[in-house]
């Protein structure tokens, strides 16, 4: 389902209202299985802004971070999209970054009065105070930096950048202490592991609230059927060797790399 019939996605640059404080650029927002993590399979309408301050060579929503597309609404033009879908009750507020935009407080706030649950998708480099009912933390591991010879645009431009802003461990302490939460970790294979397990104490040190291993969940990299088939058996024998959990990516299961899915 497209964003809207009316609105054309235009680039970053372009269509920015002159006060965003009350609308957010909207990448796209469709009705789907939520694929990912504690709630996979659940009926929800997904809210995907466009932009992010990291640059994952990985990233499966290129449009919102490396070449970022949307169009601009209001809060009340999304809550308007979002009750088409009167089926669901669950709402992701999903990027990109969504902690990025001011607006999306407001939305919280509002979906919150009219009894939606929601999930946010982020990774964990800023915290909110906001209406959230799982805050979905996906810090982003040293295997995520674009250098040049992955990068998927340029030459590494964004390397140093990305580095030195991909984890803040007051914000991920702040989303721990203050959500119910669970950490989603994308994991390749067994060398991600060291960094992911210092990173997991670092945090259990500065945060108050105690983080089980079954809040710690592995997912496979991967944004397609070909790329999961090489690394989800190694992550699934990852997470039972740890003692942590794994989360499939369903939608990539159903849909493959299919937009709005
Ligand atoms: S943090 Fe998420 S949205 Fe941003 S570049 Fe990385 S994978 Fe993409």
């Amino acid at each position: 389902m497209p964003v809207s019939d009316s609105v054309e996605l235009s680039n970053a640059s372009e269509n920015a209202p002159s006060d965003a404080s009350d609308a957010l650029p909207i990448n796209e927002l469709f009705y789907s299985l939520q694929g990912e993590g504690r709630l996979a399979g659940v009926p929800s309408v997904f809210v995907r802004t466009s932009g992010c301050n990291l640059r994952c060579w990985f990233c499966d929503s290129y449009h919102t971070s490396w070449e970022p597309t949307h169009a601009w609404l209001d809060v009340e033009e999304i809550l308007e999209e979002i009750a088409a879908y009167d089926e669901a009750d669950h709402v992701v507020l999903t990027g990109g970054e969504p902690m990025i935009h001011d607006a999306s407080v407001s939305l919280l706030e509002a979906l919150d009065d009219r009894g939606y649950h929601t999930t946010v998708e982020t990774n964990g480099t800023i915290f909110r105070d906001a209406p959230i009912d799982l805050a979905s933390i996906s810090p982003k591991l040293a295997s995520s930096t674009p250098t040049a010879e992955r990068d998927p645009k340029g030459d590494g431009e964004w390397a140093d950048r990305h580095e030195a802003d991909r984890i803040d461990l007051d914000a991920l302490a702040a989303l721990v202490d203050d959500y119910p939460f669970q950490l989603k970790f994308v994991v390749t294979d067994e060398a991600d592991m060291p960094e992911l397990t210092a990173l997991l104490a670092d945090i259990r040190e500065v945060a108050d609230t105690p983080i089980a291993d079954d809040d710690v969940l592995l997912m496979p990299e991967g944004a397609t059927r070909e790329r999961l088939e090489e690394t989800r058996n190694r992550v699934a024998e990852l997470a039972m060797d740890y003692g942590f959990r794994y989360t499939p990516r369903l939608h990539v299961d159903l849909w493959n790399d299919a937009p709005e899915t």
